[in-house]
């Protein structure tokens, strides 16, 4: 596709450069004002990451392939596994060193889905638009009829106690902000097991979402290995507002098939690619994003957008005459969104070496506009990382975001201590879609994109350039849980 017609024109990406750029010092300066406004880097280097990454429209192209060329790629899938060989011929073809390494994964696979509110005497029968959760069990061929119980809490439903045998258990919210994901998104993850235990039938979870026509939206729940395992779906906003007006006025009773199932774990691919440092090559730079999706929509922005400006980043960095200092490792995980089985095998098989990881990102928050830079680092991280910022300024990114940087992936690198960065991205829109059938190429503005992916090629650069590393942030108190239902850079809304 013709993707430079989407980007920003060559002329004026060099004019946001020239203006972001730290005062270009008059050939007359006396020697001591030279060296006050002298950058830390190279602004040659700066255009070219950035004038490329606003003008070329590689990162949407490249994302056009993997959306409409690959699709869904829910881990196990043969979508996921297309995708692995894909990012392999990329990373060829942009003269990046690419190799795989085995991951374990989990293969859950949708069946039909359908469910309705039955009639009563009251009222006529409504269909609900509804999706399976990941991993939830499957109901008889014919369906499961239940009463409906609504709560809107893990306490609520522990309060119910055994009242719940037999029933359905309908989990009901009130996001209606992107921070919100992180407060409710348990009720997702953890709700339909806790529902399970007290011998509930099956649970309706509303969909977490920002914005609704009337789309579901699925993603993971978890039930105890050996414990109980119930069907358990996403109800759209709409849905779950009519279950609720309805509730209000006396007994529901719905009617729920899904026809999922939970196959034998498949053998798959975490995908890693690396651009050797030319100093201190020993010392590594990661940036990664997850390769695999939910299997409805095509993940443009979860993940995708976050494939193509990692991989984006390291082609331009690939191309500048010097390699910058240290080595930059690009990781497309295998499986965030069902487990993190990919992180957790990275983290094993790198044990080794996470102590020479200097610092770490993962891009998962969707393709839109950069905001800001988030650290977390020990003592000192935004002095050290403050001169290298001015590129960013026209970007709209040129200052530290307060929220702390993460990733779903990067959680079992946490007790390592280390240090992790990353580019902030305007998150409003982004429960809009996650998780659904709209998450589809259409919903990613190739600017934003093209923007963020600058940002992530400049500040990847500045991690691998810059003399000096991020002091290592303290050992958490309490080590990390068994992965993250709720992932670290989304709780607070990402
Ligand atoms: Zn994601």
């Amino acid at each position: 596709m013709p993707a430079a017609t989407f980007v920003l024109p060559a002329s004026l990406a060099l004019q946001l450069l020239s203006g972001a750029a730290p005062a270009a010092k008059p050939a007359t300066a006396p020697a001591a004002t030279v060296k006050a406004v002298s950058p830390a880097y190279s602004q040659a280097v700066a255009e070219k990451l950035i004038g490329p990454a606003l003008t070329e429209g590689h990162a949407y192209a490249r994302l056009a392939e993997l959306t409409d060329g690959i699709g869904p790629r829910l881990s196990g899938s043969a979508g996921a596994e297309a995708a692995v060989q894909w990012a392999l011929r990329g990373f060829k073809a942009d003269g990046v060193k690419g190799w795989t390494e085995p991951v374990k994964v989990p293969r859950w696979v949708r069946g039909e889905e359908r469910g309705e509110v039955l009639a009563s005497e009251r009222t006529r029968g409504h269909p609900l638009s509804l999706i399976a959760l990941g991993g939830s069990a499957p109901t008889a061929p014919d369906g499961l009829t239940a009463e409906v119980v609504e709560v809107d809490s893990l306490e609520a439903l522990a309060a119910l106690g055994d009242s719940v045998k037999g029933k359905i258990v309908f989990f009901n919210h009130t996001m209606s902000v992107p921070a919100d994901y992180g407060r409710f998104a348990g009720l997702r993850g953890r709700g339909p097991a806790a529902a399970a235990k007290a011998g509930a039938a099956g649970a309706l979870v509303r969909s977490l979402a920002t914005a609704s026509l009337r789309t579901p939206h699925t993603g993971s729940t978890r039930f105890e290995a050996g414990g109980p395992r119930i069907p358990a779906a996403a109800v759209s906003t709409e849905d779950a507002d009519l279950l609720h007006r309805m509730l209000a006025r006396g007994p529901v009773r719905v009617k729920v098939v899904l026809g999922c199932s939970e196959l034998p774990e498949v053998e798959s691919h975490n995908v890693v690619a690396e651009v050797r440092g030319r100093e201190k090559p020993q010392e590594i730079v990661l940036i990664s994003a997850h390769l695999d999706s939910w299997d409805v929509g095509t993940g443009a922005h979860d993940d995708g957008a976050g494939v193509a400006m990692v991989m984006e980043a390291a082609r331009l960095i690939a191309k500048l005459p010097q390699a910058p200092r240290r080595t930059v490792r690009v990781v497309l995980f295998m499986n965030e969104e069902h487990g993190l089985h990919g992180a957790r095998a990275y983290a094993e098989a790198h044990a080794a070496e996470l102590s020479r990881h200097v610092a770490a990102m993962e891009m998962d928050s969707g393709g839109f506009r950069p905001i800001g830079i988030n650290l977390r680092a020990g003592a000192g991280g935004q002095e050290l990382v403050r001169p290298w910022l001015p590129p960013l300024v026209a970007l709209g990114a040129g200052t530290f975001h307060e929220r702390e940087a993460g990733g779903a992936d990067l959680t079992p690198m946490i007790p390592a201590r280390v240090p992790f960065f990353g580019v902030q991205v305007d998150v409003t829109r982004y429960f809009d879609y996650h998780h659904t059938m709209a998450d589809t190429l259409d919903k990613v503005d190739p600017q934003d994109l093209a923007r963020s992916t600058a940002a992530v090629a400049w500040m990847t650069y500045a991690m691998a350039e810059m003399p000096g590393t991020l002091a290592r942030p303290e050992a958490p108190a309490t080590p990390p849980g068994p992965p993250a239902l709720v992932p670290q850079s989304k709780a607070s809304g990402q």
